[in-house]
């Protein structure tokens, strides 16, 4: 199997049963997200304990595969971590869509960055970018309580 491949079927295997797709109960943070372009909707609840640490993190929405891919593997990989580094996983990975080759954090393992890697090939379609990033503007909305909906067509990425 070929990296492209690996790719694909990760996208699809999170895409067909996404992970956290619930509502976390007694959550204390949660934002919404809409991509018009695409129909994708997210709602992300999170759960921060006193320590800032994230105690659970789920979503409910509907969308295309991409999207839903990208809910299930961000909220996978960010259960756990500190705020400020589930900020800092943020930025890299909208960085590297954006423009990097990979990712440079090191508070993902090997394994997790190919997860995030699966998602690099929406980087030639505008148009799924702004899939794929959905889920992570709406996190960082859900952290700073920036806004409660938010609207992807504005964003840049
Ligand atoms: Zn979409």
């Amino acid at each position: 199997m070929n990296l492209k491949e690996l790719y694909q079927e990760i996208i699809l295997d999170h895409g067909k049963n996404p992970r956290n797709l619930r509502k976390t109960d007694n959550f204390n943070k949660d934002a919404k997200g809409h991509n018009p372009l695409c129909g994708d909707k997210v709602h992300i609840y999170l759960k921060l304990n006193e320590n800032k640490k994230v105690e659970d993190i789920s979503f409910e929405g509907q969308g295309c595969a991409i999207s839903m891919a990208s809910a299930s593997i961000m909220t996978s990989l960010v259960k756990g971590k500190e705020e400020k580094e589930v900020k800092e996983i943020i930025n890299d990975f909208l960085e590297m869509i954006k423009e990097k080759e990979s990712l440079n954090t090191k508070l993902l393992e090997e394994d997790e960055k190919i997860k995030l890697m699966c998602l690099s090939g929406v980087k030639q379609y505008p148009m799924r970018v702004k899939c794929a990033t959905l889920s992570w503007h709406t996190l960082i909305s859900a952290i700073d309580k920036s806004q409660n909906e938010i609207n992807i067509e504005s964003k840049e990425f």
